[in-house]
């Protein structure tokens, strides 16, 4: 199929870099263990049990997206959602806070206005704010850095519910913050209540992170105090940053140097939808200047950076036709590519794989290492995801669970990985319960 053995061994040699091995996802796993204190302690004092009820507003800023959420539990298990989504544009992400914040105010008060219940009393509300905070409140925190490329400037530092606060007098909505999360936090909180089994909160999506609950010995070996349940999360999109165990590729280091932050949140750059189209874009382009795809032939369009997105993956990795008529479809007619062979498309395929792939094992190991350092390995339990990448990418959730076979054996099989869609929103709703009881 090869229309030459040089593009044969190039194509190899760059899948062979993206190839993670047993004795690799081994030696990840174990430094991850080694790793794990550097979370952070949520200030959630509550897991849900699926008894709760009420009705809450809910804000879910992940990344990509804002969900604005008004939630009803119906205290069984069972809830209703409703909701609105906005696309946050770059120039939110990249501009003064208060624009982005007063942008997130004109939603609520839109959302607000279409559900028809816009009340003289004031709101209550659970945020889902999905940024590395020294959380010291339920209702109280300072943003550490940003990440998945925002930038907003003034805002490093600063209390994230008081910078809400301002917009939404500013704008003049009458709704008060009474509790923050982050979306690891919030999904665990919300798979819980559907499922009291749920140890585990993951985020794959624009980036990646996780929550888990603690358990009561190790929290007395870390000499923590407080009371109730401890949820920590993990931050681990910033796991290994000093590439103790993580090898990047030149495509991975590519991407890394053209990003917002630099040597930052390497473990989430490997995984995560904003940033595994960019990789297979770095790689595409390499083999078009080598001469050894699309007959060395690009397009104006192709060369735009970030014209390649993570979805673009999901459709030529599922793509089965005999021809890959959508890979073909996509790269001629969208990407505008002159003219591509049947090889060339293979090759486009095999690359999304790898870096799919790549993506799940790493993926794979993280959660192994949370499930080994509670020692669950032998108990049912249910691992609560969130996230577009998990939800649609062909073969991510396979790739998972096999990987995790690799590393705990048949053990794998009592661990539920789960869809908890929507599940940062309702978690912010249920925080707000929470933190309105305790009043
Ligand atoms: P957020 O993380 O902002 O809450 P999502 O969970 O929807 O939002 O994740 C958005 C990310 O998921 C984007 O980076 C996008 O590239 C990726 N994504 C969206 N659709 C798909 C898809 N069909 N296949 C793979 N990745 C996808
Ligand atoms: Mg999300």
């Amino acid at each position: 199929e090869y229309s030459s053995e040089s593009q044969r061994i190039a194509v190899d040699e760059i899948i062979d870099q993206f190839t993670i091995d047993r004795d690799k996802l081994d030696e990840i796993v174990s430094h991850f263990i080694k790793e794990m204190r550097k979370g952070l302690n949520a200030p959630v004092k509550s897991i849900p049990n699926g008894t709760e009820n009420g009705t809450y507003l809910a804000l879910d800023l992940g990344g990509t997206n804002l969900r604005v959420c008004q939630i009803t539990f119906w205290g069984s298990g069972k809830l209703a959602i409703k909701q609105e989504k906005y696309e946050i544009s770059d120039s939110l992400k990249t501009g003064h806070h208060s624009q982005l914040f007063d942008f997130i105010a004109d939603c609520i008060h839109q959302f607000l206005i279409h559900l028809g219940d816009v009340h003289d009393s004031t709101l209550s509300l659970g945020f889902t704010f999905s940024f590395p905070v020294d959380q010291t409140a339920i209702h109280k925190g300072a943003l550490l850095r940003w990440t998945k490329g925002f930038s907003a400037a003034e805002a490093v530092g600063r209390d994230v519910v008081e910078m809400l606060h301002e917009a939404l007098e500013r704008k003049n909505v009458p709704v008060k913050v009474v509790a923050m999360v982050n979306d690891t936090v919030g999904t665990l909180l919300a798979h819980a209540y559907e499922n009291p089994t749920t140890i585990m909160g993951v985020i794959l999506g624009t980036g990646t992170n996780a929550a888990y609950v603690e358990k009561l010995d190790n929290i007395r070996k870390l000499n923590l105090n407080g009371s109730g349940d401890m949820i920590i999360n993990m931050e681990w999109g910033a796991f290994d940053n000093e590439r103790q165990v993580l090898r990047l590729t030149p495509y991975d280091e590519k991407l890394d140097q053209l990003s917002l932050n630099p040597g930052e949140q390497l473990f989430e750059k490997l995984i995560s939808g904003d940033y595994l189209g960019k990789i297979t874009h770095n790689v595409l382009l390499d083999l078009v200047g080598r001469n050894l795809l699309f007959s060395g032939r690009s397009s104006n369009k192709f060369d735009n950076i970030g014209a390649v997105r993570t979805p673009h993956m999901s459709i030529i990795e599922a793509d089965a036709t005999d021809d890959l008529a959508y890979a073909k479809q996509l790269l001629e007619v969208e990407f505008e590519i002159p003219e591509t062979t049947l090889t060339d498309r293979q090759i486009v395929q095999r690359i999304c794989c790898a870096v799919g792939l790549r993506a799940a094992r790493l993926s794979a190991c993280a959660l192994c290492a949370i499930i080994k350092h509670l020692g669950v390995e032998n108990q049912k339990s249910a691992v609560g995801i969130d996230g577009s990448l998990f939800e649609f990418h062909p073969g991510f959730k396979h790739n998972l669970k096999q990987t995790m076979r690799e590393i705990l054996g048949n053990n794998a099989d009592n661990i539920n990985l789960e869809q908890a869609r929507d599940g940062s929103g309702v978690g912010a709703a249920l925080a707000a319960l929470y933190a309105e009881k305790d009043h």
